[in-house]
């Protein structure tokens, strides 16, 4: 492949840029999150892209706050935006606020209004909204359209001022009521509200449109090239209008270009869906582990690199496509095999009784942190003659695909012996309480002896009565069962929420876990991928499953 075939569409934009006269110095980007939520993975989309051209150009990358709507907008989510990126592993050039900009963005404001580009209308916005017409049909001219230029500056002021009631006035740019494109039909600029902003508190009582904002401030700030997602297509020509009103000759000239929204499976990307899941307590915050939020992934388990890699292998594109969950989940498994401790822990405990074994011993067997990275070391864990294994890992009789204990068949336990099934006790109901074994001494893992290197069909996992851990064990799963539960007519997506997303018990894990820190990531062997939550004490520790060894759902999703 050369070198012009593996760029994105959007590289190609840059390198011809590039090619037609830009210097590598004039290539600046930004990252424009509005603060009303936490991000998500679309937005880690976004990010790996304004970011990772950053990188690959040597270009600064401002982190702008697009804060024009003060009544969703809260400090907190700043905090949780800037944490976020942050913990992926980037760094902004500047932190900017599109608030900064207000003062100017008034001013050049009143230069339309005094040069007939703007005027104050004193309609109501339904009544706007009527008079816009259709795609087909040119939209009616506002009473107010030609109203004096002196009267216009007049209200505008006192709309600046705090003397008008929201609603009563809005500034309106002077463009064409006719235009094909109906966001060029005297778009609002302006609108009265006297609400509390979290920056500049209640200074302003008239706040920007985002239309009228995001091009300015790309402006302002000198942004060479302004990415934003295919929704905006249609705003570009407005984008450009605005900016041919302010551009001054020999500064750059920003330009927006557009690139398709990354959809995720089994959940919803979008904010406004998201707080409704947080308002309504379906989830216990934005960083709830089943959430597709940046900080809810991360206390799920993932890690950095999984989010960025994922992103990148999707790429960018032109078109909008659902992304399955799975292959988010195929980025973790792999990082996590990589870098997680392998340990030991039951989730559905039976106890299994070693007849041979000498009453009242303990032996510390010595067990692999990692077979995947030598560096990782070994531990070692206690065994004795009265263990836990999991239920399912037991059958009285069973065919011949059962690689697990029966009676009468060997298998290995995992770094210690190899033991034989000889019989069970059961309470009055017929379930199992006790399964009695045999061991055998010579077998044990590693002690490189003949009978340890016998082969045998099944290796299971286990911990030793006496010295296990109990821990709290949140098993998750999707929170929507159905794959896209924002897509459907008529049907609101809180109707596909998957009632077994949150499954909490308690399990038995090896005694070391006691030691282990928030955040940290295990693979509890033959299970799946989990890390430590903040919940844990000294004397409860919580483990979220982050994903399970295997995908439980190709299965079902095939059937
Ligand atoms: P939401 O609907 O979740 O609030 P948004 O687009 O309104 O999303 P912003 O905070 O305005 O959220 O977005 C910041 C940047 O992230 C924008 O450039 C936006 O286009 C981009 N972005 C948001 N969602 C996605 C997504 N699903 N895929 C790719 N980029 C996204
Ligand atoms: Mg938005």
């Amino acid at each position: 492949m050369s070198k012009e075939d593996s760029l994105n569409f959007i590289e190609h934009i840059i390198e011809n840029d590039l090619q037609q006269g830009y210097s590598k110095e004039d290539l600046r980007f930004r990252f424009p999150p509005e603060p009303n939520g936490y991000l998500h993975i679309g937005h880690a989309s976004s990010i790996c892209l304004n970011f990772g051209l950053g990188e690959k150009y040597n270009a600064p990358v401002n982190l702008r706050f697009d804060d024009t709507n003060p009544a969703k907008e809260e400090q907190e989510f700043v905090d949780a935006i800037k944490r976020d990126i942050e913990w992926l592993g980037f760094s902004w050039a500047e932190e900017r606020y599109a608030s900064d900009y207000f003062q100017q963005l008034y001013d050049w404001a009143v230069e339309f209004i005094k040069n007939d580009k703007a005027y104050v209308d004193s309609q109501s916005s339904d009544e706007i909204a009527r008079q816009k017409g259709s795609p087909n049909e040119a939209g009616i001219e506002s009473p107010y359209r030609n109203r004096p230029v002196e009267e216009s500056l007049e209200l505008f002021e006192k709309m600046k001022n705090g003397e008008v009631e929201e609603g009563q006035h809005v500034l309106r740019a002077k463009i064409d009521m006719a235009s094909g494109n109906m966001l060029m039909r005297d778009p609002v600029m302006y609108r009265v509200l006297h609400k509390h902003h979290h920056r500049t508190n209640t200074d302003w009582k008239i706040f920007p449109m985002y239309d009228w904002t995001h091009g300015e401030s790309d402006y302002i700030e000198q942004v060479s090239h302004s990415f934003c997602t295919l929704e905006f297509l249609p705003h570009r020509e407005l984008y450009d209008w605005f900016l041919d009103q302010v551009y001054e000759i020999n500064k750059l000239r920003p330009k927006q270009r557009e690139f398709a929204r990354r959809n995720l499976s089994h959940t919803v990307v979008s904010k406004r869906k998201l707080a409704r899941l947080v308002e309504e307590g379906v989830v216990s915050g934005w960083d709830d582990p089943r959430m597709p939020t940046i900080s809810g992934l991360r206390r799920r388990g993932y890690t950095p690199e999984s989010i960025r890699n994922f992103a990148d292998s999707i790429g960018v594109g032109k078109r909008e496509n659902l992304i399955d969950v799975s292959h988010l989940e195929f980025n973790v498994r792999e990082d996590l095999n990589k870098k997680a401790t392998r340990v030991m822990a039951v989730l559905d405990p039976v106890k299994l009784i070693l007849t041979n074994y000498p009453e009242g011993k303990t032996e510390m067997l010595e067990a692999e942190n990692n077979p995947e990275d030598e560096s990782a070391g070994s531990r070692e864990i206690p065994f004795s003659g009265v263990l836990y294994i999991e239920r399912e890992d037991f059958k009285e009789e069973a065919n011949r695909k059962f690689f697990r204990l029966t009676l009468g068949k060997e298998v290995r336990l995992k770094n210690a012996y190899i033991i034989q099934g000889e019989s069970v006790v059961k309470d009055d109901d017929g379930n199992i309480t006790e399964i009695h074994c045999t061991y055998d001494p010579e077998s044990r893992s590693g002690s490189g002896t003949e009978a340890s290197m016998r082969k045998v069909k099944g290796t299971l996992h286990w911990v030793s009565a006496k010295h296990a851990l109990p821990i709290e064990v949140r098993l998750y799963d999707r929170l929507f069962s159905d794959p896209a539960p924002d897509t459907h007519k008529d049907k609101d997506f809180m109707e596909f929420l998957n009632p077994n997303s949150l499954e909490v018990i308690t399990a038995y894990g090896e005694p070391g876990l006691r030691n282990l820190e928030t955040e940290d990531k295990v693979q509890f062997q033959r299970i799946g991928y989990f890390t430590v939550d903040r919940d844990s004490t000294k004397d409860k520790m919580v483990f979220n499953r982050t994903v399970p060894l295997r995908d439980s759902w190709a299965k079902l999703d095939k059937a």
